[in-house]
């Protein structure tokens, strides 16, 4: 079977059933017998309405009373309907699936598979997939059936029988995964045939999931073997070497107002030792928020800037930008004087910010394109076209997690001609150790695993919204009786018609209200970045007691004065976001809270349960890949298409065995070529992995 061969060559296939398939991306064999079942279902397990268990059930009945809903919020629409069998009647519908509510006949019965739950007050099954009784009963295989998820756009009958058509070539189907060292030994002559029938024509679960092993493996060693030739090709290109000047470092070592943490001495010395190298660096500095990561970048900065080449930061917000060029102004200032009266020769690194906001742009540009500035601290307005340097041959980019993998490439291109920057990304979300192997597998990772010393633990409560007036409040003037500064986040609803900046402005006039000797100001998307700039100045400077902010704070920003956080509606927040979110606060040597406030009267989900219990936020990041699943975490930013399929990276140890197979084929990179259809393949891969 040629899998390359077009859709039209598959029987049954013609020019408009073709046309409608290549709309949802199947335009080859290969394409269709790569369009995996979803789910398998089940029908050997059918239950009895009466008897329905909240959790995932097949049912058997007929439909009515069919309805399409639609709802003015996020344009969703709603298909309803009633199941009925012989002992009783439920509720069910879908939604987006407006085609449901013409789909069935409500003459004739049908296996509904769904997930059985209680929601808005009665219980329901939510988006069950469909099959007639009758089609299932025909089938050889009755009672255990893959069904397609996305293919809505044509009848599963159709789809059937597609496949049906196919099942004899099958087994003609080649190998593609390198019988190479390190190959477990499930890959054999005739696996991937084999697991791809298993898949689409099961007989059992048991060979379901024998299929489904394979395929995952297949993906995962795709996916990591990408990431390692990209590793490979990052090897090959040139870049400044920057001799590590162990003096130099130390001098400025010891004039630091604040002594390193070991983990932070470990990760300048891998840093710097990557410098050296005549190969561009490409590490990910990863550490928990108030790690203290900036200080590591700066010292691999310092160490840039002494031999004359430039340095660009680039961050995700202007207000964490100007921070920056702040702080670390301010800290080359006193270690230039220092080193000076030590005898130290360095030309203090002239430094210089770049926003959307900055004024003489063009002066400043042409300063950076004749070598004036060594550091340049900016946002996305560093990566305009007509930005170029003199001599950039280090990048760091913080909280690399918010920009897209073009953005990064934007950057790395704006080094000398035939060189490539040394690149340092660093970021508070912690990425879990299968993912280090697969999406990140071409970077090498350095860990702040250890704060600085004399940080309190954060505090954290979660607290229904109408206890705010005797348990919130009192915290509150009790802080604020301290000096000490309190942010407030409110939640936002991006909706068309609605100002975005509503419930800030009502949240910052109640708070005044309530704190009438307190100053208490706002910030929110709906200003200028010239006027948050100056909010977030005046907060760092003590001058605003407590600031009622929109997520715009969350990545960051640094005020170790304060100490306390409140996330109003803390439902609606992922995981990670409330965890950066808290990370703001407990920055400085003093205890830190941070309340979680719900409106609902429900019990908290597992998310602020567990925000509650750990401030680790590896831990965190673990769990919520458990709750959310990859794609999410990683997902529309900057791994869109990073749409595993089968694999799942909570499977550690086929992650293990295609890793250590993949190091071994890599050996001999040459070898790729032995396999053109797994180098077409990865070459996908590849372009989503490269540079991370
Ligand atoms: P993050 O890793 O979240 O980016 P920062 O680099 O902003 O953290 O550092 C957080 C705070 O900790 C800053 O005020 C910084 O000066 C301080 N800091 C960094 N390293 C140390 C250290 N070794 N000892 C004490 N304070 C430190
Ligand atoms: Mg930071």
């Amino acid at each position: 079977m040629d899998l390359s061969a077009p859709i039209e060559s598959v029987k049954g296939v013609g020019p408009k059933t073709a046309e409608v398939l290549r709309r949802v991306n199947l335009r080859t064999i290969g394409d269709l017998v790569y369009c995996l079942p979803r789910v398998y279902e089940n029908y050997q397990t059918t239950v009895k309405i009466a008897d329905l268990r909240p959790g995932k059930v097949v049912i058997r009945g007929k439909i009515s009373d069919l309805r399409l809903v639609r709802t003015s919020r996020k344009r969703l629409t709603i298909t309803q309907g009633v199941i009925r069998d012989d002992t009783g009647a439920i509720r069910t519908l879908w939604f987006n699936q407006p085609y449901r509510a013409k789909q069935f006949d409500e003459k004739r019965e049908y296996y509904f598979t769904g997930t059985y739950e209680f929601k808005s007050g009665r219980y329901q099954l939510t988006s069950p997939s469909a099959a007639l009784v009758q089609d299932v009963e025909q089938d050889s295989a009755a009672g255990f059936q893959p069904i397609y998820s996305a293919k809505s756009v044509i009848k599963p009958q159709t789809f059937h029988k597609l496949m049906d058509g196919l099942r004899p070539d099958f087994a003609k189907i080649p190998d593609l995964l390198p019988l190479t060292d390190g190959a477990p030994k499930f890959i054999t002559k005739g696996a991937r045939a084999e697991a791809l029938y298993n898949s689409h024509f099961p007989e059992s679960p048991e060979d379901a999931e024998k299929g489904r092993e394979y395929l995952a493996y297949e993906e995962l060693f795709e996916l990591i073997l990408a990431a390692k030739l990209n590793k490979q090709e990052n090897q090959r290109l040139k870049s400044i070497p920057l001799k590590f000047e162990a003096k130099f470092i130390q001098a400025i070592v010891q004039h630091l107002p604040f002594k390193l943490t070991g983990a932070q001495r470990r990760a300048t010395w891998e840093i710097l030792q990557d410098l050296e190298r005549g190969t561009p660096m490409n590490r990910l500095l990863q550490g928990d928020v108030g790690s203290g990561k900036t200080i590591v970048a700066a010292l691999a900065a310092a160490q840039t800037t002494r031999y004359g080449y430039q340095t660009a930061l680039l961050a995700p917000t202007a207000i964490l930008a100007t921070q920056h060029f702040e702080s670390l102004g301010e800290l080359f200032s006193m270690l230039g004087g220092a080193l000076q009266r030590q005898g130290v020769s360095w030309r203090m690194p002239r430094i210089a910010l770049l926003t959307g906001s900055t004024r003489d742009k063009r002066q400043l540009k042409k300063l950076i394109e004749q070598g004036e500035i060594d550091f340049v601290v900016g946002t996305h307005a560093l990566l305009t076209d007509d930005t170029h340097f003199h001599a950039l041959a280090f990048c760091i980019i913080d909280e690399q997690h918010r920009f897209g993998v073009g953005q990064r490439q934007k950057l790395l291109l704006k080094s000398p001609e035939n060189t490539a920057p040394h690149l340092l990304s660093m970021t508070a979300t912690p990425i879990p150790r299968s993912l280090q192997l697969t999406v990140f597998g071409d970077l090498d990772v350095s860990l702040l695993n250890e704060l600085p010393p004399g940080r309190q633990p954060i505090v954290t409560k979660i607290l229904p919204e109408v206890e705010q007036r005797d348990e919130l409040y009192p915290a509150m003037r009790e802080l604020l009786a301290k000096g000490q500064q309190i942010y407030w986040i409110c939640q936002v609803i991006e909706e068309k018609n609605a100002n975005t900046a509503t419930p800030v402005i009502e949240q910052a006039k109640k708070l005044a209200k309530l704190f009438p000797k307190i100053k208490v100001d706002m910030l929110h998307g709906k200003m200028k970045p010239d006027e948050k700039d100056a909010i977030m100045t005046c907060f760092a400077a003590g001058k605003i007691q407590i600031l009622v902010s929109t997520t715009v704070v969350e990545v960051g920003v640094n005020v170790p004065n304060a100490n306390m956080i409140v996330i109003q509606d803390a439902e609606g927040y992922g995981l990670a976001q409330l965890h950066q979110l808290r990370g703001r606060v407990g920055r400085g040597d003093q205890p830190a809270s941070c309340y979680l406030l719900t409106t609902g009267d429900g019990k908290p989900s597992r998310r602020l349960r567990e925000m509650e219990k750990s401030t680790d936020g590896f831990h965190l990041a673990e769990i919520d890949l458990k709750i959310r699943g990859p794609g999410e975490i990683y997902g529309s930013q900057q791994h869109g298409e990073l749409n595993l399929q089968v694999a799942n990276l909570t499977d550690t140890q086929l992650i293990a065995q295609a890793s250590h197979h993949a190091s071994e084929f890599v050996k001999h990179p040459e070898n790729l070529q032995n396999y053109p259809e797994l180098a077409t393949r990865i070459k996908k891969y590849q372009q989503l992995t490269t540079l991370n």
